[in-house]
């Protein structure tokens, strides 16, 4: 481990890529519009919903990485994702997507997607989910984020406390924010001032930038992406 944490300073175009490490937890880079197609329609035969471009299956990922909310079992599935099992405790794995544009208490437990858009808040709610996108409020609530969660410009409220594997900042987004946050993985595609502290990868992608204080494992910094903050990276990253 470092003693001195490494100042960068200024925009930087040098790719600070470590291909060494074990990258199987890493995000997979530009896969961040990438939503489970939703489950709730029941009429809709082949095609998910999600981007409909003529060009069909090779539009849409056909493969989606499935967390178990229950034992944490990491799977990929084909096709359509709907209510299913898990490949390794078989428990029912609930699909639901939701979006809420209010307020909103309550519980859902899903390995879809949850958005909160602005205007929309959780409070005294308890969530389970596989991916959250916040661009609204939440309190007093417990959120446990089995794959990733997205902040855009309006993501308020208590985020520090949010349980999740992975962030990312929106691309169009403007997040500042005063707590530190942990994660595994942290992508930026938007703009990010705050401190964090990553067990994996930071990834900085072209046009975004990350100001603040930064402690990490590996360091990505990807050609026209911005970065001024105190720097410690910590090497690999612990088993
Ligand atoms: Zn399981």
């Amino acid at each position: 481990m470092a003693k001195d944490p490494l100042v960068i300073d200024g925009f930087a175009s040098v790719q600070a890529v470590r291909r060494a490490g074990k990258n199987k937890k890493d995000p997979h880079y530009g896969s961040s519009r990438t939503r489970l197609p939703a489950a709730s329609a029941k009429d809709t035969p082949k095609t998910p919903a999600g981007p409909r471009g003529k060009i069909g299956h090779t539009v849409m990922p056909d493969t989606f990485e499935v967390v178990c909310y229950e034992c944490g079992y990491t799977f990929t599935m084909r096709g359509q994702l709907r209510k299913t099992y898990c490949a390794k405790c078989r428990k029912t794995l609930v699909v639901d997507e939701q979006i809420i544009d209010s307020a909103w208490s309550g519980r859902v437990k899903t390995i879809g997607t949850v958005q909160v858009r602005d205007g929309g808040s959780l409070s005294n709610a308890h969530v389970v989910v596989g991916d959250l996108i916040l661009d609204g409020h939440i309190e007093d609530s417990t959120v446990k984020i089995c794959r990733r969660l997205e902040l855009g410009s309006h993501a308020s409220g208590d985020i520090a406390k949010i349980d999740t594997r992975d962030i990312l900042i929106r691309r169009d987004a403007k997040v500042s924010y005063r707590s530190k946050l942990h994660c595994e993985n942290f992508i930026v595609e938007g703009d990010f001032r705050g401190t964090i502290e990553v067990s994996g990868l930071v990834t900085v992608m072209a046009g975004a930038f990350l100001q603040g204080r930064v402690k990490a494992a590996r360091l990505l910094l990807h050609e026209g992406g911005g970065l001024k903050a105190t720097v410690k990276i910590a090497g690999k990253s612990k088993q």
